[in-house]
């Protein structure tokens, strides 16, 4: 069917009138109860407190629904359901475990219309994206390590793998399915009980996927989640019957953890913040390379802890990766989250979106000069940013340093690969990065001098259950995903 256009006269480009899509919003509405409690030992229960906090939609400012503050109370409660069950879980033949990860998986795909609206409404994330990417990669981390549960012995060669006990587990907001399915699977395959924490912003999908477990009959409290803010989070990480704590957030958050638990016998792995680097080689092939940069730093709302927000472009192309920079940005649709044709969707928060503004004035008083999409007005509700790039940053500027996590690209130019490489290292961070080049040997002699965990090579922005992730320097610790992503959830004796 062919998309159905009209002339709009608020065109957002500045060669007069431009073809807009009508809009398209997405015709689903998933149920969404009124409240919903914590889910413990297989059934949702009322927090032990009484107290509830609101979900609202980034969007449009609605609140969706209540969900439960978990306490200290709560805590103990779902890591005694996790423990009693562990004891059974482990003991289960692990091609049966495999079952319930398939049937997960199964039933992700059977909701996964309900699930991508969900997650766009309370996140904020166009459509397109939970649609295409967080749903069904969520199903696919299921799939996936289903597929491990009954070979680990042939993952570890020689050796006995057995799982580690009781893992807590804390998300973050910018893929809240997808992150409780790269947590949860491992951890399960492995033979593992659990307690997850979704963030305050986005309990939702992680409250859809309980449901998900109860329909398949899951053993109860193999998986028990527990919603409520950083308060919960710090509460249940410093749980004395853990064996594991796996976090994925704000490298102050992992720094405090790693902290509290030196010393004690609780394994950990972090995934943190990063600000990854983009380089443009001359040789690259430009047109294929924005496609790239937008991927890098526009997808998700610029809400990713990879996202390529240092660009470096190489000396002699810089002009003409600018202009086709600015005229790529200009066409990309930001507005309902719901709408099949949106981009860029809304900041998952109003603190966000205050965080983020905070560093663009940053920027503009240390030099930078800002160009933003332009085009037509953003809607009154809601939390909204136009996608942006900064230009005349200097190495020294916060721009160029701190992680923004919103859909802001600084970007800097370099001479030699030399210079690209020191660069592009020259940050605490390691989570990621990109090489555009036509050549090989350079991209694989810069690949390998990249301090990051993933180095994308003519692409950015791509996952799979197979591979593994995680990061260098203060971007954490232990890799997620893949063989090597097993790894934590296991002693290998
Ligand atoms: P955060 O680290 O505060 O929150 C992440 C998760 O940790 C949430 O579930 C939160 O409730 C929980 N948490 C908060 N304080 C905690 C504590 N003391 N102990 C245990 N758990 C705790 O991140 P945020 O405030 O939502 O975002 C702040 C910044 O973090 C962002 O601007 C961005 O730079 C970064 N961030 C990174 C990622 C990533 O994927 N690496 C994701 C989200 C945010
Ligand atoms: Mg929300």
């Amino acid at each position: 069917m062919c998309p159905r256009l009209k002339a709009v006269s608020n065109s957002n480009t500045e060669l007069g009138d431009s073809w807009e899509y009508e809009p398209a919003p997405e015709g689903t509405r998933p149920e969404i109860s009124d409240s919903y409690g914590l889910f413990i030992d297989g059934e949702f229960v009322e927090p032990s407190s009484g107290k509830m906090m609101k979900t609202v939609s980034p969007s449009t400012e609605e609140v969706l629904s209540e969900v439960g503050v978990a306490d200290a109370e709560d805590v103990d409660r779902a890591v005694s359901a996790a423990r009693t069950a562990s004891a059974k879980w482990r003991r289960i033949a692990p091609r049966e475990r495999a079952k319930y990860l398939f049937r997960i998986a199964r039933r992700i795909q059977e909701k996964a219309r309900e699930l991508a609206v969900l997650e766009s409404m309370d996140g904020g994330k166009p459509i397109k994206e939970s649609r295409d990417i967080d749903v069904p990669e969520a199903a696919k981390h299921f799939f996936y390590h289903g597929g491990w549960a009954d070979k680990l012995d042939y993952a570890f060669p020689g050796r006995q793998a057995k799982p580690v006990g009781v893992a807590a587990q804390i998300i973050p907001w910018n893929f809240p399915l997808l992150m409780a399915a790269w947590k949860i699977a491992p951890a399960l395959a492995c033979g593992n009980t659990v307690i997850l924490k979704p963030a305050e912003t986005t309990p939702l999908t992680a409250l859809a996927l309980a449901e998900i477990l109860q329909e398949v009959d899951l053993p109860p409290g193999v998986v028990n989640i527990l919603t409520g803010a950083g308060k919960t989070g710090a509460s249940l990480a410093s749980h004395p019957g853990l064996n594991k704590l796996a976090f994925t957030g704000s490298t102050e958050v992992g720094k405090k953890l790693a902290e509290n638990l030196a010393g004690t016998d609780v394994r950990l792995t972090l995934e943190l913040g990063g600000k990854s680097p983009n380089i443009i080689f001359e040789d690259a092939s430009i047109d294929q390379a924005i496609e790239g940069i937008v991927a890098g730093i526009w997808f998700n709302q610029g809400h990713v802890c990879c996202a390529g927000s240092r660009l470096f472009v190489q000396e002699g192309v810089v002009d003409e990766v600018l202009e086709k920079l600015d005229l790529r940005m200009q066409s990309l649709r930001i507005g309902d989250p719901l709408d099949k044709n949106t981009d860029v969707g809304a900041i998952n928060s109003r603190a966000q979106l205050r965080r983020i503004r905070g560093y663009l004035t940053q920027g503009k008083k240390e030099g930078a000069e800002l160009h933003r999409v332009r085009g037509p007005k953003l809607p009154d509700k809601g939390f909204w940013m136009r996608p942006c790039y900064l230009t005349g940053v200097q190495p020294a500027h916060v721009v160029a340093r701190e992680e923004i996590f919103g859909p802001v690209l600084s970007v800097m130019t370099f001479r030699t690969p030399e210079e690209a490489l020191r660069r592009a290292n020259n940050t605490p961070y390691g989570l990621a990065a990109g090489v555009w080049s036509d050549k090989g040997s350079r991209i694989f002699d810069v690949a390998s001098k990249l301090k990051a965990g993933v180095v994308w090579c003519n692409t950015y922005n791509r996952f799979d259950a197979s591979s593994p992730f995680g990061g260098f320097k203060e971007s954490g610790f232990g890799r997620e995903g893949g063989r090597q992503g097993l790894r934590a959830y296991l002693n290998l004796v």
